[in-house]
């Protein structure tokens, strides 16, 4: 059976997150207060309803609670959000996402009962940063507020070195788990084969580790 998805707030971040569940073949029951919002979303969701989701009542009629998944992306309005996660917890709803605007609200989403929040202005540009300042990163993913998996690039101080060269296992605590070469993805990197101008490292570890690595290579 097809996973359900309920999606609350159709704007930017909401809004995308339900044309992307919809060209997935999701169901997906778009909400908002606004009217021309919904309106938009009318052709794309499998449903899509005006309703301000802080009433109760109105959630309950929507037969909330049979949602795999709800995902809360009010934007500016917190006490919605909060009002909103906190009654799709009551009602019971097995699984759901918030939009977090700011650290505050971040943590009174996990105290009542939020499965995940996000944060994706705040995490967005942490990635965009980390790629800025390094010539070498492409790309950033937290897994927590000290281990991440990066990609970097391979420049001519790299090149031409084996992973067994390189020994980042023992000089950093780093692994590499993934080597991307053009539109081939190496998963399983063989220690003795040299890597090539523009490999793409995927490297996993510590941020301090991943930054003396990236200091010493680039
Ligand atoms: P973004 O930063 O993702 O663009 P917005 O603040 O523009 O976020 O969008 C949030 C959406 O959430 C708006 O379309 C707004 O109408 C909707 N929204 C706000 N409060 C409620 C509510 N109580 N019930 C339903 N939708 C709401």
């Amino acid at each position: 059976m097809k996973k359900q998805f309920a999606v609350i707030g159709l704007g930017r971040f909401g809004g995308s997150i339900c044309r992307e569940l919809a060209e997935q073949g999701m169901e997906v029951l778009a909400m908002d207060k606004n009217e021309d919002r919904v309106n938009e979303f009318a052709s794309i969701a499998t449903h899509a309803v005006i309703a301000d989701t802080t009433d109760e009542n109105i959630l309950k009629s929507l037969g909330i609670r049979n949602f795999d998944h709800v995902i809360v992306a009010i934007g500016e309005d917190i006490q919605s959000s909060i009002l909103t996660t906190l009654m799709l917890k009551e009602i019971g709803v097995n699984h759901i996402t918030v939009k977090a605007q700011n650290d505050y609200h971040e943590k009174v989403l996990l105290k009542i009962g939020a499965d995940y929040v996000v944060h994706p202005e705040r995490d967005m540009g942490r990635r965009i940063a980390h790629y800025i300042v390094s010539n070498n990163i492409l790309d950033y993913l937290e897994l927590s507020d000290e281990y991440s998996i990066v990609e970097i690039k391979v420049n001519d101080l790299l090149a031409g070195k084996s992973l067994m060269e390189l020994d980042v296992r023992a000089k950093y605590g780093l692994n590499i788990v993934a080597i991307k070469r053009g539109p081939e993805i190496i998963v399983s990197p063989q220690a003795d084969d040299p890597l090539k101008k523009d490999d793409i490292l995927i490297v996993i570890g510590a941020d301090s580790d991943i930054n003396r690595f990236e200091k010493k290579v680039m």
